[in-house]
């Protein structure tokens, strides 16, 4: 058998490969940072990794992570409901419900596991999911799972939604669902005015903050802290993944009964090893490190803000974020990646995005802010864009 199977695999990445959507991936050979090294020795900057406050190699965290393990040991080798949880775990659902300013949390592998395992506990074929058309990979895969009703509006669409929500007045509950910051053009969701339409239309609130947490908002607290709709939101999901360290896991916060109900019957939570100690002790210390100072969040506000105006300066065409996401336009997609290649030449990483993850003749460059950024890191890179942008025809 294999060998058909085989050969049409083989055909299918060929033609991927054609299509020039063959994904490679470069070999890092040194921590996560504003500079990495390379399996070839060379250096770059790196413009194009979620780490937005730059705690991917934080020395806290590594010591926090050291300690837990010398303390706990390597992993759990189970999962909550069978041998149990330790007091790290609870530690850290408290922080992250302090953080969001909600009644509880609930950690999961990732947050596509929170994403995939929110809806189908909660809803059943007599409800709504109202979903933005731009919502990340993992909602739509969670909604997929479960039996709701299904509406979706287009990125941002407050008419759209609405109507949604007139129609989903046939079901018996409804959910708006949206991402905080959409990761392709950097624009935050318009949470203000979803919880006002929720309320209209009686409808609950689900925010997925992985690219929202720690960037947006006045102290960096997430959408719901940027539009003061603390009490509004029922359901935060959200990621350890970017700015929260960079390692891996996600949770989901909010309502207690909805929490408690996930615990009972989500399955990535009820079927999926916790997370190790490890990253539950560096995940507490880093809700310290947020709590005591507000320096990385307000280095990373200034970053985005000096980058872009430069950019802007040189006659680049830039969208207007509201994250640490700057798309950069290039609307042509073989000029996306030349351009993506040929700054990587510079020592510059960003990547090049264009059809089908972004909308057709919509290609551009995706350029991700750090607060590990320093000064002379963003002037390298601005001085590489002008050049290469030049060099293409892109500036003049
Ligand atoms: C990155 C991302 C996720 C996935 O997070 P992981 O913890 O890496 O699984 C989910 N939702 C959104 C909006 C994201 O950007």
């Amino acid at each position: 058998m294999y060998g058909k199977f085989q050969k049409y695999l083989q055909d299918e990445l060929k033609a991927i490969d054609e299509a020039g959507l063959y994904k490679r991936e470069r070999m890092i050979c040194s921590p996560q940072g504003a500079e990495i090294t390379l399996a070839d020795g060379s250096k770059a900057l790196n413009f194009c990794a979620n780490n937005y406050l730059g705690l991917a190699d934080s020395p806290r965290l590594v010591e926090a992570a050291k300690k837990a393990m010398d303390n706990r040991g390597y992993g759990m080798s189970s999962v909550r409901f069978i041998c149990g949880q330790m007091d790290l775990h609870r530690e850290l659902e408290k922080a992250i419900a302090k953080y969001f300013h909600t009644d509880d949390a609930i950690l999961y592998a990732a947050c596509f596991d929170a994403n995939g395992g929110v809806f189908e506990p909660l809803l059943t074929d007599d409800d709504a999911i109202i979903s933005d058309s731009l919502n990340h990979a993992s909602i739509i895969d969670g909604v997929r799972l479960c039996k709701a009703v299904r509406y979706r509006y287009a990125n941002a669409d407050m008419d759209e939604l609405e109507k949604c929500l007139q129609e989903a007045q046939a079901q018996r509950f409804r959910i708006i669902v949206t991402d905080g910051v959409f990761s392709m053009d950097g624009n935050v969701a318009p949470l203000d005015k979803i919880c006002d339409l929720a309320e209209k239309y009686d409808a609950m609130v689900m925010v997925d903050e992985s690219h929202s947490a720690g960037v947006v908002g006045p102290t960096g607290h997430g959408v719901a802290e940027q539009f003061g709709c603390y009490g509004r939101v029922d359901i935060h999901t959200g990621t350890l993944g970017k700015a929260f360290g960079g390692a891996v896991g996600g949770f989901t916060t909010g309502r207690q009964e909805i929490i408690d109900m996930l615990r009972q019957r989500s399955r990535p939570y009820l079927f999926s090893n916790s997370i190790p100690p490890m990253i539950a002790g560096a995940g507490i210390e880093l809700f310290k490190i947020l709590e005591e100072s507000n320096a990385l969040h307000d280095k990373l506000v200034k970053n985005v803000e000096y980058f872009r105006e430069a950019m802007l300066a040189a006659g680049f065409d830039i969208k207007p974020t509201q994250s640490a996401i700057c798309a950069v336009m290039l609307y042509d997609a073989p000029l996306s990646q030349k351009f993506a290649a040929e700054i990587a030449k510079e020592g510059i990483f960003v990547t090049g995005f264009y059809y089908p993850v972004v909308p057709k003749g919509q290609a551009r460059i995706r350029v991700q802010l750090s607060a590990a950024h320093e000064k002379e890191h963003l002037d390298k890179a601005i001085a590489a864009f002008i050049k290469v942008g030049k060099n293409l025809g892109v500036i003049k």
